[in-house]
């Protein structure tokens, strides 16, 4: 089957992978020069399957409404914009802000992630990639009792979903990460997710296009899609500022642009962007440097060593489609980032980077068919779409060569926002 894939970001490049792995003859069609140039750039480099909590929990509601009038929120709702999109967006976040939504949200997405891990461990083994990874688990840490003990409770939960976690006390946090003795902070514990990775989505991305170029995989790079043209119920082509690309059957992973070339077709597909931010500096001391991937709790920042560099990603604002870098939401980052790991880099030379999350309302991807026969979807991966990836696209390419995906895709396709 001939199958287009729109957009190259690591969505899109493991998608066109895992389909010219499975004997299609693959087109992927991007605006930008290259693959991995917008979302997939600069992220936070955690493959965390422990991180797949969602953000709609009953506690969220009232959360949110306190961080609307905090300018360094780690998540910055404007509600007042005059976007529909988000206000629609927004009553459906709401919804799932029930107990029973969020363990429910929470299962479907730990379904992708772990699946995503083991297929990713699989594609490595067969293939030489190398994108600065990194297999020694990411280390949660906490400043008071009352964070270590929330902590305590998500490690038992991720127990109870097979991901066992490892308790630290404040020595033992210290042993297991040395370069956080240095931290200008007081912290009380942590907890280590031991089988979580690490890597560097744009090199992996850029990586897993060469060997799908040298296969049969067509990238046009370039090319802005326009829109997607219809027939009886079925996609006829893709209209382009490059002309017309016709296909047997059509894959969407456009992130956040997904609803605006969705929409005349019909097709409500609920994601929003949420702008995050990163900082990237070179490392001066490696000692001073943390060798495991963190996640603060507190700050809500990641923190990633990615090769000589340190990568520290954090915050969300829902504020449309606006790329502009601004410079107060970055700056909490570098500031948790260095009083942590004081002497690891330069932190008055670092490359700032900002990328929209495609956030979907319950935290989950959209992967799965449409009801345009020969239309599917992989997209909606918000802030866990390198986690998620590697299954993403495998399930999909399952599922579209006939086979039975190796997870069950049950709750996470386009219908579910319409039951
Ligand atoms: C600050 C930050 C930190 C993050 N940290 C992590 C992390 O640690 N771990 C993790 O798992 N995830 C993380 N994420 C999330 C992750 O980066 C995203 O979920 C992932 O990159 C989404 O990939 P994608 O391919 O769907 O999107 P993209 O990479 O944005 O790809 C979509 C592509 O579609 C193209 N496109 C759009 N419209 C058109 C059009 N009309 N025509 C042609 N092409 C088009 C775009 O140019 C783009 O290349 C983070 C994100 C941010 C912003």
């Amino acid at each position: 089957m001939r199958i287009v894939v729109l957009g190259a970001g690591v969505i899109g490049v493991t998608t066109a992978q895992a389909l010219d792995a499975a004997g299609h003859n693959v087109v992927v069609v991007e605006r930008q020069s290259g693959a991995a140039e917008e979302t997939s750039f600069a992220n936070g480099g955690q493959i965390s399957a422990a991180h797949t909590t969602p953000w709609a929990a009953p506690h969220m509601p009232f959360q949110a409404f306190k961080w609307m009038f905090q300018t360094d929120a780690p998540l910055l709702i404007k509600p007042f914009r005059l976007d529909p999109a988000l206000w629609r967006w927004g009553l459906r976040f709401l919804a799932n802000c029930t107990s029973e939504r969020e363990t429910q949200n929470f299962e479907k997405a730990l379904r992708v992630a772990k699946y995503s891990r083991a297929v990713l461990q699989s594609l490595r083994q067969r293939h030489a990639l190398q994108y600065n990874q990194t297999s020694g688990g990411i280390l949660y840490i906490y400043r008071d009792q009352a964070a270590a003990l929330k902590g305590k409770d998500m490690a038992a939960k991720l127990a109870d979903f097979g991901l066992p976690q490892t308790i630290l006390d404040r020595d033992g946090l210290f042993a297991e990460e040395p370069a956080l003795t240095r931290s200008q902070e007081p912290l009380f514990g942590g907890v280590l997710s031991p089988d979580d990775e690490t890597g560097d989505a744009h090199s992996f991305t850029l990586a897993l296009q060469k060997i799908s170029k040298k296969s049969r995989v067509t990238f046009q790079f370039g090319t802005t899609v326009k829109a997607l043209i219809t027939r009886n119920g079925e996609i006829t082509g893709i209209a382009t500022d490059q002309g017309t690309i016709k296909a047997d059957a059509y894959v969407v992973c456009l992130a956040s642009n997904t609803p605006r070339l969705l929409k005349p077709l019909g097709l409500d597909v609920p994601i929003y962007p949420a702008k995050g931010y990163s900082m990237t500096a070179a490392i001066h001391s490696g000692s001073a440097a943390p060798s495991r991937s963190i996640t603060d709790e507190g700050k809500f920042v990641v923190i990633t060593r990615i090769g000589n560099s340190l990568r520290a990603a954090g915050t969300a604002e829902l504020a449309g489609w606006d790329r502009s870098l601004n410079p107060k939401r970055l700056a909490p980052i570098i500031q948790a980032t260095q009083s942590l790991f004081p002497d690891a880099a330069d932190y008055n030379q670092i490359e700032p980077w900002c990328g929209l999350r495609p956030a979907t309302p319950d935290s989950v991807p959209i992967i799965g068919g449409t009801p345009y026969a020969n239309l599917f979807l992989n997209t909606g991966h918000g802030t866990l779409g390198w986690t998620m990836a590697c299954g993403s696209a495998q399930a999909l390419a399952d599922l579209m060569s006939g086979r039975t995906p190796e997870i069950d895709l049950d709750g996470l396709g386009l219908e579910r926002f319409n039951s």
